[in-house]
């Protein structure tokens, strides 16, 4: 008996690997089919200065719509588009789109694009970069890269010229995610970063939980110290807001101050004078 279960446990197992597998395969395909379409678009969300409520700029986050899976997050489709080899076309189609859309925004404001780790191992990522801002006319003095630790860990000779090289045209350089997943102090020394963005994780919890506020005040000061601007993820209430200006976090980015939108509604969301004080353009 004890057999029989243990190969049906082995049966199950295979056949949900096996679902799993043509699923990513089916998801596969038709990104591919929506890359050559150019149907994957950027949506913005605002990054505001915590201490006076302006919008400064805004995140480039993916978002894709398949007719037939309908739509699909980020979460799941970034991570397929790396492992198929899509994510270099994939993302030279999202910086096009985001740059364009941007230069109808007004002067002041940047432009934050995320790249991927596998990105930051192939050398043709700098050229790439710099021949959308050169075709679109974007300046490179507006744009932000936010990059990952695990972008830096697998080859970080490759990933150190390429953020050289962004950096010598002017585009500063993000470390997202702060404090999840492989973080080491030593990549803060290593590498030149403009930014720091705190990882939701501490900031959901900074109003309950002790470790979490002497996590952030630590980051906090070490930002000071290492001269980054610090950004903190996920902010979804208003007394996040007063203990983060309390600890003197700069930056700040959630749902509170406005969810990813299209380009056409963060637009109209400027035109009408958002991002002068706190207006979020959604609600
Ligand atoms: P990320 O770069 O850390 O982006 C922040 C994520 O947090 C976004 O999820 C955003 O919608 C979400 N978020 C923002 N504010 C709040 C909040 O107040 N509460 C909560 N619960 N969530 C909030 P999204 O858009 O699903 O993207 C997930 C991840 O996918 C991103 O994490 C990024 O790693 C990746 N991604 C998205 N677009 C791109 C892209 O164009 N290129 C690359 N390489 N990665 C992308
Ligand atoms: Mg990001
Ligand atoms: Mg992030
Ligand atoms: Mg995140």
């Amino acid at each position: 008996q004890a057999k029989r279960a243990g190969r049906g446990v082995v049966v199950v197992y295979t056949r949900e690997m096996e679902e799993a597998a043509k699923r990513i395969t089916r998801i596969e395909q038709a990104l591919r089919r929506a890359v050559a379409a150019g149907e994957v678009e950027p949506h913005f969300q605002p990054i505001v200065d915590l201490a006076t409520r302006r919008v400064v700029g805004f995140e480039t986050l993916a978002r894709w719509t398949d007719r037939d899976l309908g739509e699909v997050s980020p979460a799941v489709f970034i991570p397929i588009a790396e492992e198929r080899g899509i994510i270099s076309q994939l993302s030279q189609l999202i910086l096009r789109k985001a740059a364009e859309a941007a230069q109808d925004w007004p002067d002041g404001l940047f432009l934050s694009f995320n790249l991927s780790p596998s990105q930051l191992v192939d050398q043709n990522t700098g050229l790439q970069i710099l021949s959308i801002l050169e075709r679109t006319g974007f300046s490179p003095r507006r744009l932000e890269i936010e990059i990952t630790e695990s972008g830096l860990m697998s080859d970080p000779a490759s990933a150190a010229r390429i953020i050289a090289d962004l950096r010598r045209v002017g585009i500063r350089v993000s470390l997202d995610d702060f404090g999840t997943g492989q973080s080491s102090l030593g990549r803060l020394r290593d590498f030149p970063f403009d930014k720091l963005k705190i990882d939701r994780a501490f900031v959901s919890s900074v109003l309950d939980d002790r470790p979490s506020e002497h996590i952030i005040r630590a980051i906090l000061a070490m930002c000071e110290g290492l001269g980054m601007e610090a950004v903190a993820e996920g902010i979804e209430e208003e007394a996040q807001v007063h203990r983060l200006v309390e600890f003197g976090c700069q930056g700040g980015q959630g749902y509170l101050f406005g969810r990813p939108c299209d380009a056409e509604r963060t637009l109209v969301y400027l035109r009408r004078g958002g991002g002068q004080a706190w207006q979020s353009p959604v609600h």
